[in-house]
């Protein structure tokens, strides 16, 4: 009850309108039950990923033996997954980085969406660009590769593509180990000496430099473009992991909760407004949790429904402009933007915004938009506590930090606030925090490649 207090009412000043826009929006508010039963079913389908069964979360493991170190040195990073690509050196001392160079690159849309040698011969050119302009080209240097997608790993230094997802759809690489593919593009290059020998994904890596921080953190979080978190898990608990031959107590798992639900186990939460969302998306039918909080669609989503609305003549006057009919023109800032107008009366981005989408609004039409915001922004904040208070359940500890990082973590004005708030509700009896580990997909890359340096060395 507590959680579907939160919303604050619709104000509109024709009660007629107003009925009929809370009737079209009930369809995004969730239920205490259903936050409840999302939770539920999280556990359920974790559970049976662990064991081989079928289950729509991946829950790979990373081959990660260890997430502190006490390492010194200088690794090469490369981290790959959002917007941007970045290449970077770290200096490692006591396992803590102590300091970052780093330069960032963009990948177009061509090489995201082109052929996947071309991709893998684009990170190789960047590679070289950096190191050279760091003096590091010849040095041999080790370097841990971020690679933020679903990936099923053998070992600490392989990863084979399942799927790509957010705006990567980059052909040959699925089912390719990338780690050769980025070697073997290193050496068509021929002009720069470095050793790949960890790959990780960006919620390991955020849990690296979680624990670097903290050391109670027990998950790495990434709330940003696309969403994903690891944990540590009970080796004992996972099938496919022979923990005697190795001796791990523990595990780090990838869940990849993005692609929650793409087996339909909570599509009892799935609004027309979410259909169409999917049905414009690249990657149709797959990754449908991603698709309910993260960055990369939370924006696109509000705008869908903002259409929706002034067709129906509730909105706008019914008249819309071109810029706000142009896809995925409303970026999830601008989501955080209007929530800033939600929790502080002195803020005016709402205005702002539709002016610079050249549309014709009055109060009223600000008020609904400030409800829309809010309406989506609470729900994806209620779906990703859902989950995080499964986890502090599942692993039983005493104490435990969360890392997080991400734009939409970062930058949205209350999600942070409203995740502790429905946590601490949905797992009343597990003590948590929030970290921001920020760069943990920069700053993880270059501790993974320490761990897995030292891990060489002990085997030879
Ligand atoms: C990827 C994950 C990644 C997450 C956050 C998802 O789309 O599948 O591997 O951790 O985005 O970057
Ligand atoms: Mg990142």
């Amino acid at each position: 009850a507590a959680i579907t207090q939160e919303l604050q009412p619709l104000v509109h000043s024709d009660p007629n309108v107003q009925n009929k826009l809370e009737e079209i929006l009930h369809c995004l508010r969730l239920s205490g039950e259903d936050v409840i039963r999302v939770g539920d079913v999280f556990g359920e389908e974790m559970n049976r990923g662990m064991r081989d069964q079928p289950s729509s979360l991946l829950m790979e493991n990373t081959y990660l033996p260890e997430i502190s170190c006490s390492e010194d040195g200088e690794y090469l990073g490369l981290d790959l997954g959002g917007t941007n690509f970045r290449v970077l050196l770290v200096k490692l001392k006591d396992g803590e980085v102590v300091e970052e160079k780093f330069l960032t690159y963009d990948v177009d849309t061509e090489t995201r969406q082109g052929e996947g040698s071309k991709l893998f011969d684009f990170l190789a050119d960047c590679v070289s660009d950096f190191a050279h302009k760091e003096g590091v080209a010849d040095k041999g240097l080790c370097m841990g590769f971020t690679f933020s997608f679903p990936m099923h790993q053998k070992s600490l230094h392989n990863g084979f593509l399942s799927q790509w997802t957010k705006s990567f759809s980059a052909s040959n690489v699925v089912n390719n180990d990338v780690v050769v593919m980025l070697q073997e593009a290193l050496e068509r290059r021929g002009d720069v000496n470095v050793h790949v020998n960890a790959i990780l994904n960006d919620t390991t890596g955020t849990l690296l430099q979680g624990c670097a921080m903290d050391r109670r953190t027990r998950v790495g979080l990434i709330l940003g473009t696309g969403s994903n978190a690891a944990y540590l898990e009970r080796a004992d608990r996972v099938c496919h992991w022979e923990s005697e031959r190795h001796g791990e107590q523990e595990i780090v798992i990838d869940i990849e909760w993005g692609a929650f639900g793409d087996n339909g186990v909570i599509d009892f939460i799935k609004s027309h407004f979410d259909r169409q969302l999917d049905n414009g998306s690249l990657h149709i039918n797959s990754f449908s949790f991603e698709k309910y909080i993260s960055g990369l669609y939370l924006g696109e989503l509000v705008r869908i429904v903002l259409l929706h609305l002034a067709n129906n003549r509730l909105l706008f006057n019914g008249i819309l402009s071109k810029e706000i009919q142009v896809k995925d023109s409303f970026l999830s800032s601008y989501v955080s933007r209007v929530e800033k107008d939600n929790v502080d009366t002195q803020s005016h981005e709402t205005e702002t915004l539709l002016r610079k989408f050249n549309l014709d609004f009055c109060d009223d039409d600000v008020a609904v938009i400030k409800y829309v915001c809010e309406l989506i922004s609470l729900r994806a904040s209620l779906l990703v506590s859902a989950c995080c208070a499964r986890l502090l359940k599942q692993m039983d500890k005493p104490d435990v930090t969360i890392a997080v990082d991400g734009s939409v973590f970062k930058f949205h004005p209350r999600y942070r606030l409203w995740m502790e708030k429905f946590i601490r509700l949905l797992a009343p009896s597990h003590k948590f925090q929030l970290l921001l580990a920020e760069d943990g997909s920069g700053k993880g890359a270059g501790i993974a490649s320490a761990i897995a340096n030292r891990l060489e060395k002990s085997y030879h």
